[in-house]
């Protein structure tokens, strides 16, 4: 990806944790890498096609000057995703902030804190079959996009299918969504079980009815091994009811430990069917 720097941008502000810090302020330098698509704009010449790295200069000065943290991790934190959802063409930024006058009784030239933050893409299936199953799934969607840092950028149709492991229960209704997030998988893995929690959800049997029943299948091509979260989603290549929506929104994607594509991979489900 391309990218624009901005490099040792000085401003006056009060962080720290010090409360003479908070009261008469000191100096600290902010450097930034803006990661964008340039090619556009240098075909065009066009500035409306990149991003205005005077914009952003005075975009991160008077909002470091206009809050107070005490930490720097907290200011890098919240200006980044400041930046992330309000510069369109923004995929990824690298923040560092220094603050050369630290008061920590020794001589340094500067103490700094860096953190690289981007957009990640996440599926993520959702299945209901409780009440009003097209109502729950559709809700669903709509609260995945009001997450702050999250937006839906695709949805499949909801496909009707027989439940799953055994145990007797009504028709399932399923679909995936293509999801922009700011967020990590814990974070989203979070999000998304408030959601279901907020329709009522509860997990009284496992694989049992559900009203609904939203799953992480990718984040980016990121594989997640940890106690209470898997991704890809384990099950995934042996489900048709994730593999048919999700071959509607996106096809060609390739699962990062197989390498098989979601097409792929529904193939050699429904081939395995016929045997
Ligand atoms: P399955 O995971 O086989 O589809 P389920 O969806 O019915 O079964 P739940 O009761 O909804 O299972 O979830 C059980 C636990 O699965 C959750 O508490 C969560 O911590 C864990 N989990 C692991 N990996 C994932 C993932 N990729 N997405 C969502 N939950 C996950
Ligand atoms: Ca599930
Ligand atoms: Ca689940």
């Amino acid at each position: 990806m391309d990218r624009i720097y901005i490099k040792k941008l000085e401003f006056f502000a009060k962080h720290g944790v010090f409360p003479e810090e908070n009261a008469l302020g000191q100096k600290f330098v902010i450097s930034a890498v803006l990661h964008t698509d340039i090619r556009e704009a240098g075909k065009t010449d066009d500035l409306t096609k990149s991003i205005h790295y005077g914009e952003v200069s005075h975009m991160m000065k008077e909002y470091l000057e206009s809050h107070t943290f005490s930490l720097l991790e907290r200011a890098v934190e919240t200006l980044a995703e400041k930046m992330l959802l309000e510069i369109p063409g923004l995929s990824k930024v690298e923040l560092e902030i220094e603050k050369p006058w630290a008061p920590v009784g020794l001589h340094l030239e500067t103490v700094s804190v860096a953190v690289s933050r981007q957009w990640h893409t996440a599926y993520i299936a959702l299945g209901s079959n409780m009440g009003d199953r097209e109502r729950y799934l559709k809700t669903a969607l709509e609260s995945i996009g009001k997450i702050k840092g999250c937006q839906v950028k695709k949805a499949s149709s909801f496909l009707r299918t027989a439940p799953y492991g055994g145990v007797k229960q009504e028709d399932f209704l399923n679909g995936c969504a293509k999801v922009r997030t700011l967020l990590t998988p814990q974070e989203l893995l979070a999000a998304l079980q408030a959601i279901e929690k907020e329709a009522g959800r509860e997990r009284k049997i496992h694989w049992g009815p559900r009203t609904l029943d939203l799953d992480i299948i990718f984040y980016d091509r990121e594989i997640v091994d940890e106690e209470n979260l898997q991704i890809p989603h384990p099950e995934m290549a042996k489900r048709d009811f994730v593999l048919i929506p999700l071959g509607e929104i996106a096809p060609y994607l390739r699962h990062p430990i197989t390498q098989k594509t979601v097409k792929e991979m529904t193939d050699e489900l429904t081939q395995h069917y016929v045997m």
